[in-house]
């Protein structure tokens, strides 16, 4: 999608530091970390969000979890564990309208989140 910031992103038409890759998934550092390994990883598809995801991507999702399964890893945060989230709409801060999982480690997370 031409106007889509995070498309813009995977084909490198907008910088980013990128943190990874698979077939299916593209993973960069969040421009404004919330803890100490803040990365986004996004489907190199355009999809909305969650509440638009439909069945037939399940490989898809699959990429995205694997993806972030290897860069938990390299990050050394297997042992003390981290937090994979998706925003959806308003009341939860989504602020971008291309699919992304948070993963979020390095740091106590609160729970809940405020
Ligand atoms: P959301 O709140 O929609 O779940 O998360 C969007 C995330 O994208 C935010 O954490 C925000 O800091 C990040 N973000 C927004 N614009 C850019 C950008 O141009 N580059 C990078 N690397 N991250 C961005
Ligand atoms: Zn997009």
């Amino acid at each position: 999608m031409s106007d889509c910031l995070f498309c813009s992103i995977v084909q490198g038409n907008i910088d980013s530091k990128p943190a990874g890759e698979n077939d299916l998934a593209f993973a960069f550092y969040d421009i404004a970390p919330v803890a100490p390994v803040h990365i986004l990883i996004v489907p190199k598809k355009h999809i909305v969000n969650a509440s638009t995801f439909e069945p037939a991507d399940a490989a898809i999702l699959s990429g995205m979890i694997t993806l972030s399964q290897d860069l938990a890893q390299e990050h050394n945060l297997n042992d003390r564990g981290y937090r994979l989230v998706f925003n959806v709409g308003s009341d939860a801060g989504n602020t971008v309208d291309h699919l992304h999982m948070h993963l979020l480690g390095g740091r106590r997370l609160g729970w809940p989140p405020g």
